[in-house]
């Protein structure tokens, strides 16, 4: 096994109190990331018994919403408490994500102020939309996907194993590409069978597994019509690999 996920948050922005919004922990062979940090799911990163002063290299699919980036400031926050008080190293944060990303931190700071001293560094970098970035370890690919100006598809590749993170999304041709054959697709199935711009449905997400053919999809990101629907039966008309339905604090060896 090369990797491990977490979900943090099965969630979208109106689930209920079973499901924190969007996040994910990924254990790669020598690290612990984090991609997307949605309102809720710091906590259940804390509950998953990562310890968050080892997590130092953060990945945002977009900045725009909340239930993508939200506890990005309880992290900080917790990370400077712990780090104040002696109770964790002083590792530099770096944070990763799109086309707005440092204007999005810069605001953030001025907002907290007491960010602006915070005991570790921390490394603001907006990644290419079309790029490949080699990491200690992993490399990373993106592709912009069709949701918000900073959205972006997240391929890690660790070993011969690979995971594909859509972030929010409209289907896509780019989603198709960076998808191709991965090990893993965390896909957002924000509705069942709404048809509605700016996400994924049961219909979509299934049509797009199986022409990348991924060998596993895990579902997330659910709207109420989504959760009280049989997604697993709507998505396995045109995908024929393995269907998981996250929720919190679930964890798939890659
Ligand atoms: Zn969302
Ligand atoms: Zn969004």
């Amino acid at each position: 096994m090369q990797m491990k996920l977490t979900v943090l948050g099965s969630g979208s922005f109106i689930s209920g109190p079973e499901r924190a919004a969007s996040g994910f922990a990924l254990k790669l062979p020598k690290e612990t990331i984090a991609v997307d940090l949605g309102f809720g799911s710091f906590k259940n990163m804390q509950r998953s018994g990562i310890d968050c002063a080892k997590v130092n290299n953060l990945f945002f699919t977009h900045v725009e919403h909340p239930d993508h980036i939200n506890d990005l400031s309880a992290f900080l926050f917790v990370r400077k408490g712990l780090a104040d008080s002696g109770f964790s190293e002083k590792n530099q944060v770096n944070i990763f994500g799109g086309p707005g990303l440092k204007e999005f931190i810069e605001k953030m700071f001025r907002l907290f102020p007491l960010f602006e001293n915070l005991p570790f560094k921390v490394k603001v970098s907006e990644l290419e939309p079309f790029g490949t970035k080699k990491f200690n370890g992993f490399t990373l690919t993106t592709k912009p996907m069709q949701h918000r100006p900073s959205s972006l598809g997240l391929k890690f590749e660790a070993g011969k194993k690979s995971v594909v993170f859509t972030g929010d999304t409209e289907p896509n041709e780019n989603l198709v590409e960076l998808s191709k054959n991965v090990d893993l697709l965390v896909a957002e199935c924000t509705f069942a069978t709404t048809e509605a711009g700016g996400h994924l449905n049961a219909r979509t997400v299934s049509e797009i597994a199986s022409r990348s053919k991924v060998k596993k999809l895990l579902l997330a990101h659910f709207e109420p019509e989504a959760e009280k629907s049989d997604l697993k039966a709507l998505v396995s008309r045109s995908f024929k690999g393995e269907i998981l339905l996250a929720r919190d604090l679930m964890q798939v060896s890659i």
